[in-house]
């Protein structure tokens, strides 16, 4: 095995997404499984596949093309508001997006309409997070000038975020002020609307105290899933498994050293001033990962007693002296951590890193 790597065990992955997919079934929601956690990587599809979720949702169209091209028979949902110059690309991988632009829609339909084929949306409604989405008060005009769609774009429900951007966290009462959107834009279009999809993890929430109204029926998630995490909310998801990813890297030194520098103390390579307090001798290891692979301080050790010192660029340094692994540890041992939602991003991310299934 090439370290560093981010090991995700597709047993447990697994079971945390039938263990969702059952709740939200038993809500009248279908789960719509989000891979961008994992830059797209089409083994994750597959869990998700056969987890029983509804379709793969992702933010970036290049993530989407790749589980696409590996066969996945889902349907995929573009997440993140489609830039101009992938519209076309777009109608060609995904059959469904978000969109909150009415110039966008309008374009999106005129490309379908030219090559002869169409494409799903859901009308992004932003209520309250200040991240995309129509704002509640120009929904009316903006439905109105969807009336004019030629029939390559079709509409089909309305979708809202909650706690991506400004951490406003989903309540039963907004969940129930998207639905009344969703009727209003039905009401002016005079399309049906049926979907109303809600994302990401926290929504969980709401729904485990069955507190979602009835007419929320897709639900879009990713962290929950893969880490057992609820970040919005700040907790651990109690049904779900904390253990099915992790991060482990190879030990390149291993000694005996002061806790307190020698020498007159600057900025470290990260333009930070470090403080030291003197605890004597300690057992340091130095790992084979950095900066540019992982945001340290979004990483737990997973052994007891272990503690995170300090990183620069290509090295993770850190305290074994209390941790029972630390009494024989020499390089070439491993050390492993558990990636909150942010080192998960940025491991799956760095070429630098091993994305392994076991
Ligand atoms: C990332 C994302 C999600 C998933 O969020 P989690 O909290 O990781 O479950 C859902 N919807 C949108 C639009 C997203 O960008």
């Amino acid at each position: 095995m090439r370290y560093p790597a981010l090991i995700v065990n597709r047993e447990k992955v697994l079971e945390n997404a039938r263990t969702v997919e059952k709740l939200c079934r038993s809500n009248g929601i279908a789960v719509w499984g989000v891979t961008k956690g994992l830059s797209g990587d089409p083994r994750l599809a597959s869990i998700f596949a056969d987890a029983g979720f509804k379709g793969i949702a992702d933010s970036r169209l290049r993530n989407l093309k790749k589980i696409k091209d590996s066969g996945c028979g889902l349907p995929l949902q573009l997440m993140r508001i489609a830039m101009r110059s992938e519209q076309e690309e777009l109608v060609g991988i995904a059959g469904i997006s978000l969109q909150s632009e009415v110039t966008t829609i309008m374009a999106l339909d005129e490309i379908c309409v030219r090559l002869g084929t169409t494409h799903e949306v859901l009308l992004m409604v932003d209520v309250g997070d200040l991240r995309e989405g129509f704002w509640p008060d120009e929904l009316p005009a903006s439905a109105e000038l969807l009336r004019e769609l030629k029939g390559g774009v079709r509409l089909s429900g309305v979708a809202a975020n909650f706690a991506c951007a400004s951490g406003v966290l989903p309540t039963s009462e907004n969940m129930t002020a998207l639905a009344r959107y969703r009727d209003t834009a039905a009401g002016i279009t005079g399309m049906e609307l049926p979907t109303i999809s809600v994302g990401g993890t926290c929504c969980l929430d709401v729904i485990e105290r069955g507190q979602a109204p009835r007419e929320v029926n897709a639900l879009r998630l990713c962290e929950g899933v893969m880490l057992g995490m609820d970040t919005a909310f700040n907790r651990k998801i109690p049904y779900l498994s904390r253990d099915a990813l992790r991060i482990t890297a190879e030990i390149v030194e291993c000694k005996l050293k002061p806790s307190v520098p020698v020498g007159t103390v600057g900025l470290q390579a990260f333009g930070e001033k470090p403080v030291f307090s003197d605890r004597g001798v300690r057992k340091r290891a130095l790992l084979g990962i950095g900066r540019q692979d992982v945001n340290i301080d979004r990483i737990e050790p997973i052994e007891d007693g272990v503690e995170i010192v300090t990183a620069s660029s290509d090295h993770l340094i850190i305290d074994m002296t209390d941790a029972d692994c630390g009494v024989g540890c020499e390089p070439g041992d491993t050390l492993s951590f558990r990636p909150l939602y942010p080192a998960m991003l940025a491991c799956s991310t760095s070429e630098y890193v091993e994305l392994v299934f076991e």
